[in-house]
């Protein structure tokens, strides 16, 4: 049975990861064992560790002057990670609010600094990612490069003179980024990466000198750089899940990845623009290629909508629980065949069919 899956994460995989999961579940490269089953620390599973690294450095172009981290406890626990960690110096931290996720860092942040909004486009609906110039003299800024409930995202991070920590849960690898334009980078691995359970941590090595010896040792991204990864047992086989899914990219390539995503996302965005039933309010200049929220405007059609997409094998359109209406993710592996089959429902849906 295909289905298009357009969740917005735990998302869609490519299928010859799956593919390639289930041949190797049993017996891992004839060692005997499933990557299940084994040690964390065995030479094995380090070269399925080293592999996922170098290919995260080669695909992201990070120099050796920033440490990888791959941790558990999701994008959710970087909130609180991330202050403990970096703002040592003037406990005081940046941010730029760009939605729910943005929000939830805050809150999270404001339990161990001062927490400033540099600037927002709440009162507007967060419609919009908001401009510079800025100036900081905080720990650090951060930023939600890509806002996976409203549908925004950034094209180019914004200029400051203190370092800049980017949430990038919802668009890592999606399209090429200037690593050197960030300090900090961190990400869920399952929407781009792979399958929950993961969350790499992208870190300049000069920030790790501000490491509090405080807080507790899981907490601490210095213990992490140096034991690389191994301080205690990483989520073994959420890792070698990214490790696939970084070989079918690199097999792939980034930039026809881009290329595809940014053709599906048009493909969509021209849709709901011509039509007379579904909208999107997103600014168009801000818009996500991977998120991409509209409605009808009236609950109950959007209701009837996502029946009608479920009836033909398009689920998890429904958009997010603070937000409604719809949602199309479209993470990578999301084939084109997924797109043009969610416009014919669109469409037939507008001619009255339900
Ligand atoms: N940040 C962003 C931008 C997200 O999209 C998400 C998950 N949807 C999170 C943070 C939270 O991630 P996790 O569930 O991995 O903690």
């Amino acid at each position: 049975m295909t289905v298009y899956n357009f969740s917005a994460g735990p998302a869609v995989l490519p299928a010859p990861v799956l593919l390639k999961a289930q041949s190797e579940l049993l017996d891992y490269e004839n060692s005997g064992q499933s990557v299940l089953e084994m040690s964390h620390r065995s030479p094995i599973f380090e070269s399925i560790r080293e592999a996922a690294e170098q290919s995260l450095r080669r695909l992201m172009s990070i120099p050796d002057s920033y440490s990888v981290l791959f941790l558990q406890g999701g994008a959710t626990l970087q909130f609180a990670m991330l202050p403990q960690n970096l703002a040592t110096k003037t406990g005081r931290i940046d941010f730029i609010d760009t939605g729910g996720w943005s929000t939830k860092a805050m809150a999270d942040a404001k339990r161990y600094a001062t927490v400033n909004v540099l600037a927002s486009s709440a009162d507007h609906g967060y419609r919009f990612i908001p401009e510079g110039p800025f100036t900081s003299t905080a720990d650090y800024l951060h930023i939600t490069w890509n806002n996976t409930l409203e549908g925004t995202t950034y094209q180019t991070p914004p200029h400051v003179d203190v370092p800049l920590v980017a949430d990038v849960s919802s668009s890592i690898l999606s399209e090429p980024l200037p690593i050197e334009s960030f300090d900090v980078l961190y990400a869920g691995a399952q929407k781009n990466l792979g399958v929950a359970g993961l969350t790499v941590v992208i870190v300049k090595n000069e920030l790790l000198d501000r490491v509090p010896d405080t807080i507790g040792a899981y907490l601490r991204y210095d213990i992490h750089a140096k034991q690389r990864s191994l301080y205690n047992t990483p989520p073994t086989f959420s890792l070698y899940m990214t490790k696939l899914v970084l070989d079918w990219i690199e097999e792939t390539g980034l930039e026809a990845i881009a290329a595809r995503n940014v053709s599906q996302a048009h493909m969509l965005y021209e849709a709901i623009d011509q039509s007379d039933l579904f909208h999107n309010h997103v600014a168009v200049k801000d818009r996500s290629r991977m998120n991409i929220p509209f409605s009808t405007g009236s609950e109950s059609e959007d209701a009837a909508f996502l029946n009608f997409a479920a009836r033909h094998d398009l689920i998890n359109l429904a958009g997010h629980r603070s937000i409604g209406g719809m949602r199309a993710s479209l993470y990578n592996a999301m084939p084109t065949e997924g797109v043009t089959a969610l416009l014919h429902i669109m469409h037939r849906f507008e001619q009255g069919e339900r």
